[in-house]
């Protein structure tokens, strides 16, 4: 199963990983930051990795 993960450090919250993953994967927390919230749905599609504009997603597959 593929782990999802999100560099907080390059993150610029712009919500594309939100709008594009067909998963579900992301949402945002209660201060409204990008965050995963279903690492378990993600189907390593990859759309996220390839379109966050800072390259700060990571898929890791196990
Ligand atoms: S696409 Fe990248 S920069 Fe934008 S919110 Fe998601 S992780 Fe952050
Ligand atoms: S790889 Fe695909 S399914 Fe997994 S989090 Fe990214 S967009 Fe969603």
């Amino acid at each position: 199963m593929p782990k999802v993960k999100i560099n907080k450090s390059k993150c610029i919250n712009c919500g594309t990983c939100v709008d594009i993953c067909p998963m579900g994967v992301f949402g945002k927390d209660s201060s409204g930051k990008t965050c995963v919230v279903n690492s378990s749905d993600c189907i390593a599609c990859r759309a996220c990795e390839n379109q966050c504009p800072e390259n700060a997603i990571v898929i890791l597959e196990e």
